[in-house]
């Protein structure tokens, strides 16, 4: 069956970063067999100018209609004093929302090669892989009510709503057992059961959802040990889950571990395992056009497609071997350069993974 993909580049880096990743997606389909059929479409500033919308409709219908999105980055200054609604980064929740992706997917890997680029020692950090699930479309950023209110003795009170219900916490738990049960079958639930109801009801839903799961071991910890954790002894997590707030949270400082947000990947999921692919950092508008930015944590996105959402996940090893290879090779973008390494630009980064694919095939 042919897979159809929804290309959206967006803005900025996003451009030349998703030109890389399509080299990739030609060479599979060309030398490894992979059937696929793929259209372009805009996002963010770029489909603001195209249509007037973030989200301009012919580029929702497409992914819909698509079996997986890979997505580049959105945003940029030029965009900054549009109305909210027009914002390039609207587009991106609006996507999310509409294809009900409620399960976020950050792997958080470091390259032995690159273990300098990390600000921990790299006896802590060498080797890691960690991959946090994070709970996208509830909690306390969507929960009712919400808002800044007037009380009265005249003081203003914001206030927010951590709400989840079963159904939300089976289904970011079904998702991460799956996740866990495609790779080391070692699941630590995050979550702040000591204080908060919500948590309590997550911690049991989630024991629930494991029976079906026995080869997973399961573990529960605090978030705050968990901060400690990930900073102090990382290796430790296979897969993490969480909330959308923690998640946030955590996701980010795990990426910091890694020294480089060029290289990573995520991945955003549906009930039905169909996903969008973006690399986790933005639009970089500070290095857009130079031929500089690194296009691997795009690249990885390809990989990480092929595995959850495409069932290709032989294509998938293809290219992070490939990525390995160039690492190996000492090849490197300013952003992950390490000593005695070549500095190379974005397009020949692209050729680089091209050529270490290609020789696999050959
Ligand atoms: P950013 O991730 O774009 O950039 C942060 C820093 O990292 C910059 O110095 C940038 O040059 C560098 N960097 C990022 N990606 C790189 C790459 N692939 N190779 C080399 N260096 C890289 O974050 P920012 O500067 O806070 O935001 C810039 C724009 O991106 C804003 O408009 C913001 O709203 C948007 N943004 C979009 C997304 C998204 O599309 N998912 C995520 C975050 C920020």
């Amino acid at each position: 069956m042919t897979n159809k993909l929804a290309i959206l580049p967006g803005d900025g880096i996003g451009i030349e970063i998703v030109r890389e990743a399509i080299k990739v997606i030609d060479v599979l389909q060309k030398e490894f067999g992979f059937d696929v059929e793929y259209e372009i479409a805009p996002i963010g500033g770029a489909g603001y100018d195209a249509a007037g919308e973030p989200l301009p409709e012919a580029t929702l219908k497409l992914a819909r209609d698509a079996d997986a999105v890979l997505l580049g980055a959105v945003g940029g200054p030029q965009y900054d004093d549009l109305p909210r609604d027009k914002r390039p980064e609207r587009g991106l929740l609006a996507i999310r929302e509409a294809l009900a992706l409620f399960s976020n997917l950050r792997p958080a890997i470091l390259y032995a090669q690159l273990a300098d680029a990390s600000t921990l020692k790299p006896e802590v950090v060498s080797g890691l892989d960690i991959m946090i699930v994070r709970e996208l479309t509830g909690g306390i950023y969507f929960g009712q009510p919400r808002g800044i209110r007037t009380l009265d003795d005249g003081q203003r009170e914001g206030f927010n709503t951590l709400v989840y219900s079963e159904s939300e916490i089976e289904r970011i738990a079904r998702s991460a057992f799956e996740t866990a049960m495609k790779r080391d079958k070692k699941l630590c639930s995050v979550d702040k059961a000591n204080v908060l109801e919500v948590s309590e009801l997550w911690r049991e839903v989630v024991e629930r959802v494991g029976l079906a799961y026995p080869e997973v071991e399961l573990s529960h910890m605090y978030v705050d040990n968990a901060a400690m954790q990930l900073v102090r002894a990382p290796k430790q997590f296979d897969v993490m889950v969480t909330g959308n707030m923690f998640g946030d949270i955590l996701s980010d400082a795990a990426a910091m571990l890694t020294g480089s947000i060029g290289m990573l990947p995520s991945a955003s999921l549906d009930e039905n395992g169909k996903g969008m692919y973006e690399p986790i950092h933005g639009s970089a508008p500070d290095i857009a056009g130079q031929d500089i930015a690194n296009p691997l944590a795009t690249i990885l996105s390809v990989a990480m497609m092929l595995r959850h959402s495409l069932d290709e996940a032989n294509l998938a090893d293809v290219i992070e071997k490939a990525v390995g290879k160039v690492l190996d090779q000492g090849l490197r973008t300013a952003d992950i350069e390490t000593e005695g390494s070549t500095v190379i630009g974005t397009a020949a980064m692209g050729d680089a993974v091209v050529a270490a694919m290609q020789e696999m095939g050959s």
